[in-house]
C-alpha cells in the first residue's frame, strides 16, 4: 500500500462524545461563568480533557499500526466554528498541537434526510467530494477509505456499520477505544463488524 492508502478518517461529534452529562454537571459552575456570547470560550468549556485523552489514545494506536488518521468534525458545533476554532479549543484542553493539525475539515450541512440518516448523508457528501461515487464505502472499491463515525446519535443510514455509539451520560469511555481503532485500521471491508 502507498502512503495515502494508509489514511483513515474519524468523523467526530462533540456533545455526548467529547463531553457528557456527567462532565457538564461537574463543571456547571465554570461554564456558568463563561460569557454566553463568547464563542471561543464556550467551545473550550464544552470539551472534557479526559475524553480528549482517550481520543489521543485512539490516534496514537492507529499511528502505531502505521495508519495516518485524520479528523473531520461532524458535530453540530461545526455550524458556528471553524477548523481553527476546533484546533485551538482541543489544544487548550490538552490535545497535542501535532494531533490538532490532523483536524482537517468539517462535513457539509444538509436539510434533507431524516432522523435515521441525516448525518450519514452529510458524511457521504463529504466522501463523494473527495473520492467520487466509484469508491464509496460498500461499493466494490479495491481500497476504500477507512472511516469511523464516533457519535451518540444514530442517524447514519447506510454508514451505520462504520459507527461507534457513545452515550450522552458518559461520553467517550475506554470501551469505545478498541472499536474505533478497529474501524480506522481496516485493511478490507470484509473486516467490518
Ligand atoms: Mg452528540
Amino acid at each position: 500500500m502507498s502512503a495515502c492508502d494508509r489514511d483513515s478518517y474519524l468523523f467526530l461529534d462533540i456533545d455526548g462524545v467529547l463531553n457528557s452529562e456527567r462532565f457538564l454537571y461537574k463543571t456547571k459552575k465554570a461554564r456558568d461563568e463563561v460569557i454566553e456570547w463568547n464563542k471561543e470560550l464556550r467551545l473550550r468549556h464544552a470539551l472534557d480533557p479526559e475524553a480528549l485523552g482517550r481520543l489521543t489514545v485512539i490516534m496514537d494506536r492507529c499511528r502505531g499500526e502505521g495508519f495516518n488518521t485524520k479528523i473531520v468534525m461532524s458535530t453540530s458545533w461545526r455550524l458556528q466554528n471553524t477548523v481553527g476554532d476546533f484546533r485551538r479549543a482541543f489544544i487548550a484542553n490538552g490535545f497535542s498541537k501535532e494531533l490538532a493539525l490532523r483536524i482537517i475539515d468539517k462535513t457539509p450541512y444538509r436539510i434533507d434526510g431524516d432522523c435515521t440518516n441525516r448525518r450519514g448523508l452529510e458524511i457521504q457528501q463529504w466522501l463523494d467530494a473527495r473520492w467520487g461515487a466509484a469508491q464509496l464505502p460498500g461499493a466494490a472499491a479495491t481500497i476504500p477509505p477507512r472511516i469511523c463515525i464516533l457519535d451518540d446519535s444514530r442517524d447514519f443510514g447506510h454508514l451505520l456499520p462504520h459507527h461507534v455509539l457513545t452515550e450522552w451520560g458518559d461520553g467517550l469511555t475506554d470501551e469505545h477505544i478498541d472499536p474505533c481503532v478497529r474501524l480506522l485500521t481496516l485493511t478490507t471491508y470484509s473486516n467490518l463488524p
